[in-house]
């Protein structure tokens, strides 16, 4: 079980910049609203001489980030689900084509002469079995939605022009696939190209890790044309193999859970969000919450643009009835009721109020002295780095004096050296700023003070830095340009 770092401190009864310092020790680094693992947060609390029991979680805790509303299904609940495929590929390479290639071939005839809805999401039939293609090509789409937690693709095709070969954008496509895990299909496009040169291509993908099977690997490669719809079946085909091979399940007999891919704000018809349902069944009339906004959904359509009642696992719909425009790549709950959804939306809302006002409440020499005024600071805490011991000696000594009765000055910590993450994080939880004398902050450092709103000052000459902290006690801060 995990456990936010504020919280351990604040269970064992410690300063949250005491247990951030032990992590620190044991090279794990957390800010305060991070959490940690049961198992070092039992040797923290062991460090501090306390004993830890784990207590399994409620499931309707609603401390935790999805209120307990998800929960991990009995295997012999699982069923097959159909793929969920990302199109990605170098500019110009055909992802678009190739999409628009497998729409045209893969409409059985009671669809065919309809109308498709852009809804982010598309859903190929082929004898019988279903594929589902994310409608947005390229990494971007793919890695934003990973990089807030969403994993919705199953099978990345990678698209790769035969008359251009490997580019840096086929490159970033391999690692962005390869480090989601996530397995790599390779269509080697517009093959109907008199300059077109497969083994070309195949020599590429080996130099870039990808072997083909043909050639003694494990990456498929399906030669196509997506301009003279040469090869298409062959990929569909493909596509089902690794996806059979990867025994993609899930329960469709349970709340659903989904991740938004789309959502936009129509005039008419009020906010509207494209769903890729992920576990269960989800129906019209279900009570829905996603990030903060929640809703019963009044109708739902398909990639067609037909109503539909329901949607089950790795099933794209358009819902209408959420309260306000959801983010993509959120998760999207069914609940019990409309209280349940309200009251979760509503927590969340004051959990992101609360980080927004802890964020702007944090201490820089900028607005030091209205908050002394204010009475809202007491102690100015600083954390000093420098590149040799004399420095930091002369700069304890004399921001010492700097005392005032309004305000303390406190070093709560100094060292030799770069200004690092650790020292950031250190900082923010106690609301700290960070001094730097003839030395920098790494990257990582100004990552991560940017994201804590933490201030780090750097100088060269002793006395400006004295100067720049008794100037902001004192009021008379000029503030930084
Ligand atoms: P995207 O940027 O990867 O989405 O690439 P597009 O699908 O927009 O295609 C870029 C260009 O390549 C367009 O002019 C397409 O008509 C052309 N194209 C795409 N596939 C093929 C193909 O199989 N053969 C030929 N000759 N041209 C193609």
């Amino acid at each position: 079980e995990n456990i936010v770092v504020k919280d351990l401190a604040e269970k064992l009864n410690l300063n949250v910049s005491q247990v951030i310092t032990k992590l620190i020790g044991m090279g794990v680094m957390a800010t305060q609203n991070q959490s940690i693992d049961g198992e070092t947060a039992a040797i923290i609390a062991e460090k501090f001489g306390a004993a830890v029991e784990f207590i399994p979680v409620e499931t309707n805790d609603v401390s935790e980030d999805n209120f307990g509303l998800d929960f991990v299904d009995k295997d012999e609940d699982l069923k097959l689900r159909p793929p969920v495929v990302t199109v990605m590929g170098h500019v110009d390479h055909g992802k678009t084509s190739l999409l628009d290639a497998i729409r045209q071939t893969s409409v059985t005839k009671s669809e065919a002469g309809g109308i498709t809805q852009h809804i982010g999401a598309s859903v190929a039939n082929i004898n019988n079995k279903k594929i589902v293609f994310l409608d947005t090509p390229g990494h971007e789409a793919f890695t934003s939605m990973r990089a807030r937690g969403a994993q919705v693709t199953d099978i990345a095709i990678l698209v790769v022009a035969a008359d251009d070969g490997v580019m840096p954008q086929t490159i970033e496509a391999i690692n962005h696939a390869k480090a989601a895990n996530v397995p790599i299909i390779v269509a080697i496009n517009k093959i109907d190209k008199p300059t077109a040169n497969i083994d070309r291509i195949k020599q590429e993908l080996v130099e870039n890790g990808l072997i083909p099977e043909d050639w003694g690997g494990n990456t498929i490669t399906v030669p196509v044309s997506a301009k003279q719809k040469i090869g298409i079946d062959d990929l569909l085909e493909m596509i089902l193999l690794v996806a059979e091979i990867g025994e993609l399940k899930a329960n469709p007999n349970r709340r659903a859970v989904g991740t938004i891919v789309e959502a936009q704000l129509d005039k008419g018809k009020g906010p509207l969000a494209t769903v890729l349902v992920q576990k269960g069944t989800l129906k019209v009339g279900d009570m829905v919450v996603s990030g903060t906004s929640s809703g019963r959904i009044r109708a739902m359509l398909d990639d067609k643009g037909k109503r539909v009642k329901k949607a089950g696992p790795s099933i794209p719909v358009m819902i209408l009835g959420l309260s306000e425009v959801p983010n993509a790549g959120d998760l999207l709950y069914c609940v019990e009721d409309e209280k349940t959804a309200r009251n979760i939306a509503d927590k969340r809302r004051d959990k992101i109020r609360e980080e927004q006002m802890k964020l702007s409440s944090k201490v820089s020499l900028d607005d030091l002295f209205e908050k002394i005024k204010m009475g809202e600071i007491k102690d100015l805490n600083i954390i000093i780095k420098a590149d040799v011991r004399g420095s930091i000696e002369a700069l304890v000594q004399s921001l010492n004096k700097l005392d005032t009765e309004e305000v303390r000055i406190n070093i709560i910590h100094e060292g030799v050296g770069g200004i690092t993450e650790s020292d950031i994080m250190l900082a923010s939880a106690s609301n700290a700023i960070v001094i730097g004398f003839n030395v920098r902050p790494n990257l990582n450092a100004i990552d991560v003070a940017k994201k804590e709103n933490v201030d780090i000052r750097t100088y060269r000459i002793i006395y400006e830095a004295i100067e720049d902290i008794q100037n902001a006690v004192k009021g008379m801060h000029a503030p930084k340009i």
